[in-house]
């Protein structure tokens, strides 16, 4: 499941002067591995001055579209963005891991729902699959965005936005939040925060009415908008997010209970049904980098507790988990941990990549 595919580059469109779309040809006999859940994203790989590179971009593409389409926004001095906005050219294969993530909900056609997203820059990414995959398969349902930009000529998917807004007039409502363009009305001006959400949820949207909301950017905004929802009433169950990039550094972490591993613990990794067994100090690496480097081909993408692509279950053993902002509190009480972020706290470890449930 977790494995690296070439697919090939069907298609290269820029977007605006600094993202990319790319639309990638999935073969007939990868179709049912690589098809997706709306907000899901996938890892891919490339080889960029001699290092083996990994990083996740999330579909847009709606579920009832038949294509596979990422956005690639570069990001100042990024390694994989620049290198994909400036090499990345049709007829290209690219090494693609199948589609992850739980950024979604379940969608019914009988749901008579109203949808909130908060994006921020490429965050619009898996809000623009959710928004029109939710769209077209609850014809009752409707959606609200609050998408924000330093200018019109920054927006991601604007033309994408904009056909969507004409073809669901009714049911699509989006409002541009601009830091650096001066909109009429004053409200739009500035950037998506808890004041911004304050003011709107007094005079443009109804929090009350409101059964979902998703937000996806950089972490202050996340963390300011789900404040001002959970002020404005609305449950904590009902908001999702989806963080792309940690404000803090994430690989220099130490494990919170380094003090008290002290010592070796004999590990066994569960990958595609084949065991793998080695021994770590318990305090020294996470379990992910004492794997591989022992060469073992583990899944992983960020190595900093955002992309679960190192996602796994604990089924013998423990192990004390350092940064965690994508792991929901079910999933950590079933056993489930990322391997990226795990230090072991028992002498022995059998950990599972196997499990998806
Ligand atoms: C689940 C998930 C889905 C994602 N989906 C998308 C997507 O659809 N489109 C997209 O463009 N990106 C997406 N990202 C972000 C993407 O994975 C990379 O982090 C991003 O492209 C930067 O990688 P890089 O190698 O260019 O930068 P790096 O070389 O890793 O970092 C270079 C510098 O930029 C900073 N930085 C890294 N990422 C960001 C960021 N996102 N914003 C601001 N500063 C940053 C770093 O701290 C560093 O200083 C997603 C991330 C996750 C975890």
């Amino acid at each position: 499941m977790n494995h690296f595919h070439e697919l090939t580059v069907a298609r290269v469109q820029r977007d605006t002067r600094d993202a990319v779309l790319l639309t990638l040809d999935v073969p007939v006999e990868l179709k049912d591995l690589y098809r997706y859940q709306p907000g899901q994203h996938l890892t891919l790989r490339a080889q960029i001055e001699g290092e083996d590179v990994r990083r996740s971009y999330s579909v847009f593409s709606a579920i009832q579209d038949d294509e596979l389409r990422i956005g690639i926004k570069k990001v100042a001095g990024g390694v994989f963005s620049s290198w994909a906005n400036e090499h990345i050219v049709k007829g290209m294969k690219l090494e693609v891991m199948p589609p992850s993530g739980s950024f979604h909900v379940a969608l019914a056609a009988e749901h008579k729902k109203h949808y909130l997203g908060f994006a921020a820059g490429s965050g619009i990414t898996p809000l623009f699959s959710i928004i029109k995959s939710a769209l077209q398969a609850e014809p009752e349902s409707c959606f609200t965005l609050v998408y924000g930009n330093r200018a019109s000529s920054t927006v991601m998917l604007r033309e994408e936005l904009a056909d969507l807004k004409d073809r669901f007039l009714e049911r699509l409502s989006i409002v541009h939040v601009m830091s650096r363009e001066k909109q009429d009305i004053d409200l739009f001006n500035g950037r998506i925060d808890g004041a911004k959400c304050h003011a709107l949820f007094q005079h443009w949207i109804s929090i009350a009415e409101i059964d979902t909301a998703f937000i996806c950017g950089p972490e202050a905004m996340m963390q300011s908008v789900s404040s001002a929802l959970m002020d404005a009433g609305l449950s904590k169950e009902k908001i999702r997010t989806e963080l792309f990039f940690a404000s803090a550094p994430t690989q220099q972490r130490k494990p919170s209970a380094v003090q008290a591993a002290e010592g070796r613990c004999d590990v066994t990794l569960v990958i595609d049904g084949r065991h793998q067994s080695f021994s770590m100090d318990r305090n020294q690496q996470s379990v992910l980098e004492a794997g591989l480097a022992q060469g073992i081909d583990i899944p992983y993408a960020c190595k900093g507790g955002i992309c679960a692509t190192c996602r796994c279950k604990v089924s013998e053993g423990k192990v004390d988990m350092d940064a965690n902002y994508v792991l929901e509190d079910y999933e950590i009480a079933r056993g489930f941990v990322l391997s990226c972020q795990a230090y072991p706290a028992s002498e022995t470890l059998v950990i599972d990549f196997d499990q998806d449930g």
